[in-house]
């Protein structure tokens, strides 16, 4: 039962918190999900320790190339960076698409992340940018690629009772690069994607150096579509090798049939659609930076 609720103002002392409370605390950021976890009680906590006071964690920056966002940054913070706008288009755009303005204005992307849910929209984009986790725990901090976070279904490897996401960093894009958010979802307000894509792609010469894109949800977490990003890569950027490319991502997407996202042979259709879409706006984006 929940006896306790702590509003601690340094990453220090929230840690001294979670370890006191010895695997019965919990970090809560925006609330959006752990409030609905705890009152229909799949999650528990005897305590609760809230980052949302913590200045340091607040912070949305640039250093050396890299973009670093705090730990406690939401997303109407992120959607509304021009830095963010600039160098990461489609984080921008992932989390614009998120929920309602009182769900952007409190949710963090930590949150998206730590929650563990396949279709979440920020995570989806971070992994389309390599985005790294640094996770501040009682050994001390670590750094862990946000794509290798993912435990199963709404499971982090981020123990949550012990562990705090202090930051997420990815390298800016810089100008022969561009990015795509595409979403497919019942309603353009509070409706969870019945499929995301987001696509980040280089170009030099009219031919791809690489390409990132990334699915959900059609797997247990974002889903990277490897053998999709290796046909591009090094390949003339026209449309037929766009095209190529949207097939071959569905070939390594596994949808499942839902009544609230639709069957399984109509997600794989529209996403290569989405896929293709998200490419094509990625390499426009490319081409005009
Ligand atoms: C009505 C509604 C609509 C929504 N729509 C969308 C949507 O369209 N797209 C979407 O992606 N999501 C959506 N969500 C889900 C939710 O808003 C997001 O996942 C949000 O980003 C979660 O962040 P939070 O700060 O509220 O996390 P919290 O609820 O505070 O925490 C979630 C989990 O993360 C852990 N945690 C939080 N911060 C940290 C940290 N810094 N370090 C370690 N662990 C941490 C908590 O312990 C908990 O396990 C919606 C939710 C609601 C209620």
């Amino acid at each position: 039962m929940l006896q306790d609720y702590t509003l601690p103002t340094t990453v220090d002392e929230a840690l001294i918190l979670l370890i006191s409370c010895n695997g019965t605390a919990k970090v809560i950021a925006g609330g959006t999900d752990l409030a609905l976890d705890l009152e229909s009680g799949e999650v528990s906590a005897n305590c609760l320790v809230d980052v949302s006071n913590i200045q340091e964690l607040k912070k949305i920056e640039t250093n050396g190339g890299a973009i670093i966002i705090g730990g406690g940054v939401t997303h109407s913070e992120v959607a509304g960076s021009d830095l963010i706008k600039e160098k990461a288009a489609v984080l921008a755009n992932a989390c614009r698409a998120v929920g309602s303005l009182q769900i952007r204005n409190t949710g963090t992307l930590a949150g998206n992340v730590v929650n563990a849910q396949p279709a979440a929209d920020a995570a989806v984009a971070l992994v389309a940018l390599g985005a790294q986790a640094v996770i501040a725990g009682p050994e001390g901090l670590k750094s862990a690629p946000v794509e290798e976070l993912y435990a199963g279904v709404g499971k982090s490897k981020v123990d949550s009772t012990r562990e705090i996401v202090t930051q997420l960093h990815f390298p800016a894009l810089t100008g022969n690069q561009g990015s795509a958010f595409a979403r497919l979802a019942q309603r353009k307000a509070l409706a969870l994607p019945m499929l995301n894509v987001a696509a980040v792609v280089s170009i030099i010469d009219n031919t791809f150096e690489w390409a990132r894109i990334v699915m959900a949800p059609v797997g247990p977490g974002p889903v990277r579509a490897k053998k999709a990003e290796e046909l591009l890569a090094g390949t003339e950027v026209n449309s037929t090798n766009l095209q190529k490319a949207a097939a071959a991502s569905c070939a390594e997407a596994n949808p499942r049939s839902s009544s609230l996202r639709g069957s399984r042979e109509y997600r794989i259709h529209v996403l290569e659609v989405l896929v293709r879409r998200a490419l094509e706006m990625a390499v426009a984006n490319a081409q005009k930076s």
